[in-house]
């Protein structure tokens, strides 16, 4: 892939040129001559555009883009147990790996270039992430409801061969949640993750139920669970963490966990709501999710941040959580957290960026450009989308999107 210079954007408030080279930002300054760049490099006019940091996804299921719209308004695990698992039960690889592209898709569209995901048949998924250019941490996931005694010493298999599998890849263990994953298992999976060097994730307290059977089953909270059985370090992401006493909260700042809300699906199954004011205030960090399209039902963060800064704001008061505060989550924290070494515009960070088209009615008057990002704008106002130094989306058109659509649309049509 060519070199790029992009000319006169706006980056903050100032206009400036930017080199991008092997990957990453390489140089950003208020000019940068053609003389300066190789040959071959494509030049990008900037004008009448501004940059900023895409999204990082820090909790998704991809392909369950097939599932959207499919069971809607209940609980959620009458929505797992009696629609979910049995229809995830008969999807096929190649239904898994045309979901995953369907959600990466839709997810480069609305600006993200990175996803955590969860799911099964990763080798699919990663085989899309690598197809479409973007980023990913795949779960290796574990429930020991779903699964068998072997599957789930491949899974340990796969982990061992493949924690380094490709650069814009990484492997994450992740154990389902504490209902679907018992004591020893997870003392494996936590001694597993520490030892590869890699993330584990998880989802934890989601809902007053799932808090009440673990208390019931082992006189703990599942953060003291998990702390009990050595789980929690700065490796660990956990998604949701609705349901918190103020002694977890304690213990999640002590053991330096990130945690990932997802206000949209959240609500959509009436799980409850993050206590975002007692965590920030604790300073614990926090990154933003999707969750899958199934409970969401689609995969924009920047709706996602929408919503996270309202939901906020009910109760909170007007101050909590400001668009610049949700911003930071969206695209700093979620990058953070799955060690990738990007979600600012800088020299020497990877090349992830959004070209904002600020001619859109919707950015417009601009006197605060995050504001209107998240408050104001929808995926329409996005001019590129540039991953790992290449550009995936430009002119509202990503390649081979008419082959993915139709794809699905056979699935659809057979189940
Ligand atoms: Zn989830």
């Amino acid at each position: 892939m060519p070199p790029l210079l992009i000319k006169s954007v706006w980056k903050d408030h100032d206009l400036v040129d930017i080199f991008i080279n092997e990957h990453y930002f390489q140089k950003i300054a208020k000019s940068i001559s053609l003389d300066e760049v190789p040959k071959n490099t494509r030049v990008i006019d900037g004008a009448e555009k501004a940059i900023i940091p895409p999204f990082y996804n820090a909790h998704t299921h991809a392909a369950m883009t097939l599932l959207r719209g499919y069971a809607d308004d209940m609980s959620l695990f009458k929505w797992l147990s009696e629609y979910i698992w049995p229809l995830e039960a008969k999807l096929t690889r190649e239904d898994v790996y045309w979901g995953s592209r369907l959600a990466i898709l839709e997810m480069i569209k609305s600006g993200t270039v990175f996803f955590s995901d969860m799911y099964w048949n990763r080798e699919e998924t990663i085989r899309a992430v690598i197809e479409m250019g973007v980023r990913a941490t795949i779960g290796v996931t574990f429930a020991e409801n779903l699964m068998s005694p072997k599957s789930i010493e491949d899974n340990f298999d796969f982990l061992e061969k493949n924690a380094a599998c490709h650069e814009r890849i990484q492997l994450a263990v992740m154990p389902h949640a504490v209902y679907t994953v018992g004591d020893v298992l997870w003392r494996r999976c936590a001694e597993t993750a520490q030892r590869l060097g890699l993330v584990l994730h998880t989802h934890l307290a989601e809902t007053t139920e799932e808090v009440e059977n673990c208390i019931q089953k082992t006189g703990k909270t599942p953060v003291q669970y998990l702390d009990s059985l050595g789980v929690l370090n700065q490796n660990v992401v956990l998604a949701h963490a609705i349901h918190l006493t103020p002694e977890d909260i304690d213990i999640l700042q002590k053991r330096d966990v990130t945690l990932v809300h997802n206000p949209s699906s959240n609500m959509k199954l009436s799980s409850g709501k993050m206590n975002i004011s007692a965590l920030m205030k604790a300073g614990i960090p926090i990154a933003l999710g999707t969750d899958g399209a199934s409970s969401n039902n689609n995969l924009d963060m920047r709706e996602e941040m929408k919503f996270a800064a309202l939901l906020a704001k009910v109760d909170g008061g007007p101050e909590l959580l400001s668009a610049d505060e949700v911003f930071h989550m969206a695209t700093v924290q979620g990058s953070r957290a799955y060690q990738v070494n990007a979600g600012l515009i800088e020299e020497g960070k990877l090349a992830d960026a959004i070209l904002l088209d600020l001619n859109n009615e919707r950015l417009i008057p601009n006197h605060h450009l995050v504001s209107n990002w998240v408050y104001a704008a929808d995926a329409r106002c996005i001019d590129k989308v540039i991953c790992h130094g290449q550009i995936l989306m430009e002119n509202k058109s990503v390649e081979n999107e008419i082959e993915i659509l139709e794809r699905v649309k056979k699935f659809a049509a057979k189940n």
